[in-house]
């Protein structure tokens, strides 16, 4: 099977180009990528006009399954993520039971791979029911796949057991993805703590929730030789505080979500429990700092954190937390970044594709001759307002909802194969 792509505008950090190129792609693999390609194919695309890019690689999505089949599932999260332009995601290990032996990651690497469009990699859960008393069977989970361990919604707290893991991970050579909340600094805490959750009269979540655990991870991974990637950053110190350590330690990579770069905790006056995450969303001094990151280099990725939910009526206090994310990530990084001047669109190709291949050390991020064929191809030019009527995704909870964005997906490529298309 031969097709090619034409007339896009590839952006391809890695491969160094910016400009008008055709592809050539045969069976799975970019066989040629040059100005104008005439040679004879089984199928042609036009992507003039569009964004040709490498497969978005979201590094942080809730696929819930196992055990939370009613909020999302692999069909539907893959459904959502090519939808989304991410042609690769990685499943976070909070599921039920929870992702922490070797069979279960097998488990759900081959489920995935029968059930899910885009491609999953999981990461397995550093300690044994992600409850930070003790080690998981790492190495057995490295073996059946796992390409980083979390330790998603529950920051250790035991600072011997976290070395002890750390150095596992580094013998392993696999990233650790950390989650940072001190559970008692946040409290009851629903938002963020300051002059809003004053006013509101609610609980609020300081900073240095997630602040004190990031230092801490990171003074010790450093000291293990470990690779660590933030999650989901939210304040001004967070980033300050990588900035710092990248001085030292060229294994710390950081990652912000859309939400905490477009929307502030004022949010939550208009929009309520639908405005409730982990971290919380901060102030617009946090919201400025996390952009000044991302365009100086210090955040290296930006992930959905997409984490479904079925649809209910809840207080602030019993509302879940967190929002369905792979089908709004690109259209609001576009607009809210790229379209203004914050980001080029390199940048944002580094941020959602290259350098998150590089921290998972895969074989994806880039288009050059030989390399998976995994594209998205994005059109810059509808506006609307964003929708969750149409979601492929079962969660349709976003604070973005009727939020003006401009772009849409219009083609998804997962190794050489079409799995979405949109005229
Ligand atoms: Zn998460």
């Amino acid at each position: 099977m031969r097709l090619l792509l034409k007339n896009g505008h590839l952006v391809d950090p890695i491969g160094k180009k910016d400009g008008l190129y055709d592809i050539l792609i045969e069976d799975d693999k970019v066989v040629k990528v040059q100005t104008r390609i005439s040679d004879r194919v089984d199928k042609l695309i036009d992507a003039s006009d569009c964004l040709v890019m490498p497969g978005l690689i979201d590094m942080h999505t809730h696929v819930r399954e196992p055990g939370y089949t009613e909020k999302e599932t692999f069909v539907t999260a893959g459904r959502a993520a090519v939808k989304g332009g991410f042609t690769t995601i990685c499943a976070a290990p909070d599921t039920k039971p929870v992702i922490d032996t070797s069979f279960l990651v097998g488990d759900i690497r081959r489920q995935a791979e029968n059930e899910s469009l885009a491609n999953v990699l999981p990461v397995g859960a550093l300690s044994t029911g992600l409850k930070g008393k003790q080690g998981a069977d790492l190495e057995g989970m490295a073996r059946e796949g796992a390409v980083a361990f979390s330790d998603e919604t529950h920051s250790l707290v035991d600072m011997y057991l976290l070395r002890q893991l750390f150095l596992r991970c580094a013998r392993l050579g696999l990233p650790v993805f950390s989650w940072n909340e001190d559970r008692r600094l946040s409290g009851k805490g629903v938002m963020n703590a300051g002059k809003f959750s004053k006013s509101m009269g609610l609980a609020g979540i300081p900073g240095s929730a997630e602040e004190t655990v990031q230092a801490r991870y990171m003074l010790l991974a450093e000291e293990c030789g470990c690779q660590l990637h933030l999650q989901h950053m939210s304040t001004r110190k967070s980033v300050l505080m990588l900035w710092l350590a990248k001085k030292q330690f060229e294994a710390v990579t950081g990652e912000v979500c859309p939400h905490h770069l477009f929307l502030t905790e004022e949010c939550l006056m208009e929009k309520g429990a639908a405005g409730k995450v982990y971290p919380p969303l901060r102030t617009e001094e946090d919201r400025l700092a996390l952009i000044d990151g991302l365009r100086d280099g210090i955040i290296d990725v930006i992930a959905t954190d997409h984490s479904p939910h079925e649809a209910g009526k809840w207080t602030l206090e019993e509302a879940p937390s967190g929002f369905s994310g792979l089908e709004t990530a690109l259209p609001l990084v576009y607009t809210g970044l790229v379209k203004q001047g914050l980001l080029s669109a390199s940048q944002m190709v580094e941020k959602m594709s290259s350098n998150p291949a590089r921290i998972l050390k895969i074989n994806r991020g880039s288009l050059n001759p030989g390399d998976i064929a995994d594209i998205t191809v994005f059109d810059p030019r509808p506006e609307y307002d964003i929708s969750t009527e149409g979601f492929a995704s079962l969660g349709k909870n976003t604070p973005f909802e009727g939020y003006h964005v401009s772009g849409r997906v219009t083609t998804t490529l997962v190794s050489g194969r079409v799995v979405y298309r949109n005229n």
